[in-house]
């Protein structure tokens, strides 16, 4: 038919044409994409052969509100036609932006008060090492320059966003990264203070971490790690900086992860869920402290900035997406359906013996797989790529992490999930794993 010929066409100008982000090239390249997206609505996805599936990953764990919302495209289209684009540069600026940054600056953990407007979580991230390096040179502490991140932590693929990351095989990826990153472990604040230590304390500018480790396999902290790692920091008088760039939003539970650590952060990278993925948007909160500290210090320029900063129709999307989220109580709702997953994930457990480790903390949640819990000893094949193949074929797509040893399955459902949705992809994932057990 001609939809299968227009479906061919598409696959074969894919392979020849279309480099994709984050991809296994040669199997891209002989099979061609699995999906080609069509339509989004809700939590599912649909592709130009018809096939519906859950996005249970909110795609790229951003789309908060769920897919297709004539609200947001409204929005968005109003604010085109009257105006598209105009520079943030300097001291032009915008309703829509000015309006972001206030309501941000209610929401936003600690006294975080003013933003600095960027296109994604990358550029947030290198926003805010360069930030964080000019603080100090204004402060007359210039050698206060290195960041250290943690193990298993994922910042982004821009050259300091890269060099932050703590999963080895991104660095390794290319053979040049930016100087003066440092790593601890990822679980132990005692690790930070030696790497504090061992690289001198007044040449540390900044420490930074995700609440909860996304892409790193889902890694949930201890109270007492954010708080130690707080100490830490104001014993060294070095800035703490949080990426909420998966967490923030809902996604945790709470408006932002740090808000179940009662702990304040000095700076904020946010992306994602700020606009769930509707436009592109990402930024860098500071506190006022250090807000306060640029006003009194700086005598020049701030001279860094994109092109996007501040974009009106990104920012006019975001506030009706932050709308929507408290709307619709979406924060209460990832809470209770986090706990609805938690269940659904031990459930599976006692059916399932390869099931080690199960967590969730709000629509964050994952499954590891273990061969031997005691010995926690590993599948020496992991199981967690070949259930995320299996469950997309029954309509359900998940996400799979094996950096470093690991054999995690990773979820994180739109904030709108209902009871009876979960159900659905627990039916789904019990018959995944059966499949490959
Ligand atoms: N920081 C964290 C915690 C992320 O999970 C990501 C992306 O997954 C990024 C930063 C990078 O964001 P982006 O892909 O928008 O550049």
């Amino acid at each position: 038919s001609q939809q299968t010929s227009k479906i061919e066409e598409l696959r074969e100008l894919d392979k020849k044409h279309y480099l994709h982000p984050t991809s296994p090239i040669g199997a891209q390249q002989e099979h061609g994409p699995a999906f080609i997206f069509t339509k989004g609505e809700g939590i599912y996805l649909t592709d130009m052969s018809g096939q519906k599936v859950i996005d249970g990953m909110s795609s790229l764990w951003n789309v908060n509100i769920g897919h297709g919302r004539n609200e947001i495209s409204e929005v968005a289209s109003k604010q085109m036609s009257t105006l598209a684009f105009s520079s943030s540069f300097a001291t032009f600026s915008n309703e829509p932006a000015i309006r972001l940054s206030a309501k941000l600056a209610e929401i936003a953990p600690g006294d975080l008060t003013a933003t600095f407007f960027t296109s994604g979580g990358s550029e947030s991230n290198d926003t805010a090492y360069k930030l964080a390096r000019h603080y100090w040179i204004l402060k007359g502490e210039p050698k206060r320059k290195k960041i250290i991140s943690r193990t298993h932590s994922y910042h982004g693929v821009a050259m300091g966003a890269t060099s932050a990351t703590g999963i080895q095989a991104f660095r390794d990826f290319t053979n040049s990264l930016a100087p003066d990153f440092h790593y601890a472990d990822h679980m132990s604040p005692e690790s930070l203070r030696q790497v504090i230590e061992s690289e001198g304390p007044e040449t540390v500018a900044a420490f930074i971490s995700e609440p909860v480790q996304g892409a790193g396999g889902l890694h949930i902290a201890t109270k007492e790690y954010f708080k130690a790692v707080r100490e830490i920091c104001d014993e060294y008088g070095i800035l703490f900086i949080t990426d909420e760039v998966i967490t923030g939003f809902g996604r945790t539970g709470t408006y932002f992860g740090m808000d179940h650590y009662d702990v304040a952060p000095d700076m904020m990278c946010f992306a994602k869920g700020v606009t769930s993925g509707y436009a592109q948007l990402g930024g860098v909160m500071i506190s006022s402290r250090m807000h306060e500290d640029f006003t009194k210090l700086s005598t020049g320029t701030l001279l860094h900035g994109y092109t996007y900063s501040g974009h009106p129709v990104a920012c006019a999307v975001a506030l009706r997406n932050l709308e929507i989220i408290e709307r619709e109580n979406l924060i209460a709702n990832s809470s209770q359906m986090g706990e609805e997953l938690l269940n659904g994930f031990i459930n599976l457990q006692a059916s399932f013996e390869s099931i080690g480790d199960v967590r969730a903390l709000g629509l964050m949640g994952a499954i590891e797989f273990m061969k031997d819990k005691e010995k926690e000893e590993r599948f020496p094949q992991p199981l967690a790529p070949m259930v995320v193949t299996e469950a997309a074929k029954r309509g359900l797509i998940l996400r799979s992490v094996v950096f470093n040893g690991q054999d995690t399955l990773v979820f994180s459902p739109p904030l709108i999930i209902t009871k009876e949705q979960i159900n659905d992809m627990m039916s789904i994932l019990h018959e995944a794993i059966k499949a490959v057990e």
